[in-house]
């Protein structure tokens, strides 16, 4: 089985083309979603890419290199706009970096990473032109250098190090723990050799991406400054300089309620004295510093719109069963979700306040398939829409689609107020 995203076969798919129903501004596009058959709908705004994209970018001091992963959204209309604002691609599934490269992300300027890759794809990866991986492991620096002989290229490994303890700061932590992301810090310094590359797959630096979702500068500081000690250890123990830093990211934001996008800004000053100091030189054009984001580029640009198809009271509690769900919404990040998914009324009107706890579900025939206890939802009535804030990133994307095989929702592009696409992935069988 493949999912089949009808979207990408058309090499520009975010060029305008406006919909009968496009409304003509701003809020929400609730109005052109007043068909049943239109929600749920993810609404992507680019207005908001642009926005996100310039906060981060002025918390980054130059000249900084910025990746955006492509888990957090890979719409393609998404990612065209974040190719066309100079941001660099990082990937780790083939069907990722065919969005890439479709979208305009130069493939010198996508880095390959994730642990346990196979051959095929390393392969597929340098023929497209893909020119440097993130290596977890001395087997993976290896094959790396055996696929590069085979198609006689040097690929640039980056070494992605795991580190003794978790980043600080309340976010979610990828490595500082038993981990398939990454070797060990005390294994590349007690056995640098098995760590220096060859020709035919060169170290050129690390990769440093230990966590997500932190919302401080502060938090994020600390992770750096770890970081770069880190860089320092590797670069002593192998007894070379390694050009390439990736201090990866973390950047916070905020996920399945409302609220503003956090402004980074106060971190240049501090961070740039911080580079200053760990890599006097970083900003020689032979060297690189870089960052990467998903989330904080994408959060804010996405809601999902949903609409209220029952409400009743059940051992005392209000349900309120919407026509989404875990399968759209909150399904990989929902799991052990530590924040619940809170959606608020859209439908305009007044409404009165509705005492205590809601429940509000979806319509799979399992019991997670809740986003939410306690909400503060006013009283509402089947027909409603409702609209989940802040879920560009790790929206439709992150979520278990197939389960049920209910229609994937709407997805809709618009720039502002002004609609530019609405398309929906298509899944179908294949025989192979
Ligand atoms: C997921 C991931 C990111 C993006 O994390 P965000 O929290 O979305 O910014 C960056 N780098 C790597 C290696 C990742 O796996």
């Amino acid at each position: 089985m493949k999912i089949g995203d009808d979207r990408g076969r058309a090499p520009a798919p975010h060029r305008p083309r406006p919909h009968p129903h496009a409304p003509t501004g701003p809020p929400a596009h609730a109005g052109s979603l007043a068909h049943p058959e239109e929600t749920p709908a993810y609404v992507y705004d680019l207005a908001e890419v642009r926005k996100a994209h310039r906060q981060l970018a002025a918390a980054l001091p130059p000249p900084s290199a910025l990746y955006y992963s492509l888990k957090a959204n890979p719409h393609p209309a998404v990612l065209c706009q974040l190719a066309a604002l100079g941001c660099r691609a990082e990937v780790s599934s083939p069907g990722e970096l065919r969005a890439a490269l479709r979208a305009g992300f130069r493939p010198d300027e996508v880095l390959y990473t994730g642990p346990g890759k196979r051959d095929v794809d390393i392969s597929g990866a340098i023929r497209s032109g893909v020119a440097e991986f993130s290596v977890d492991s001395p087997v993976a620096l290896r094959q790396l250098a055996r696929i590069g002989r085979q198609h006689d290229e040097r690929p640039r490994a980056l070494l992605r190090v795991n580190q003794p303890l978790p980043p600080g700061g309340a976010g979610l932590a990828m490595t500082g723990g038993p981990s398939q992301f990454g070797a060990d810090l005390s294994w590349v310094c007690e056995h640098p050799e098995q760590f220096q590359g060859e020709a035919h797959a060169r170290v050129v630096g690390l990769h440093l991406y230990m966590g997500s979702n932190l919302t401080s500068e502060s938090a994020l500081l600390a992770t750096f400054s770890y970081a770069l000690d880190i860089a320092r250890q590797v670069g002593e123990a192998l007894r070379r300089d390694l050009p390439v830093t990736d201090l990866g990211g973390g950047f916070g934001a905020p996920y399945a309620r409302p609220g503003p996008l956090r402004d980074f800004g106060e971190l240049r000053e501090p961070l740039k004295r911080l580079l200053d100091g760990e890599r006097p030189g970083w900003r020689s054009p032979h060297r690189r510093v870089a960052f990467e984001s998903g989330r904080y580029l994408t959060a804010s640009c996405g809601r999902l719109v949903t609409r209220v198809l029952d409400v009743k009271v059940s051992h005392g509690r209000r349900v309120v069963v919407v026509d989404s769900g875990v399968h759209h919404l909150g399904g990989m990040s929902g799991l052990s979700r530590e924040h619940p998914v809170e959606p608020v009324l859209l439908t305009t009107g007044p409404r009165p306040p509705h005492p205590g706890p809601t429940l509000v579900a979806g319509r799979l025939c399992h019991p997670r398939d809740r986003w939410a206890i306690g909400t503060s939802l006013p009283e509402v009535a089947e027909g409603d829409l409702l609209a989940v804030e802040n879920v560009g990133a790790y929206g439709l994307h992150a979520s278990l689609t197939l389960f049920h095989a209910h229609p994937m929702p709407l997805e809709i592009v618009v720039d502002g107020g002004r609609e530019i696409e609405r398309s929906r992935i298509g899944v179908h069988r294949e025989r192979c």
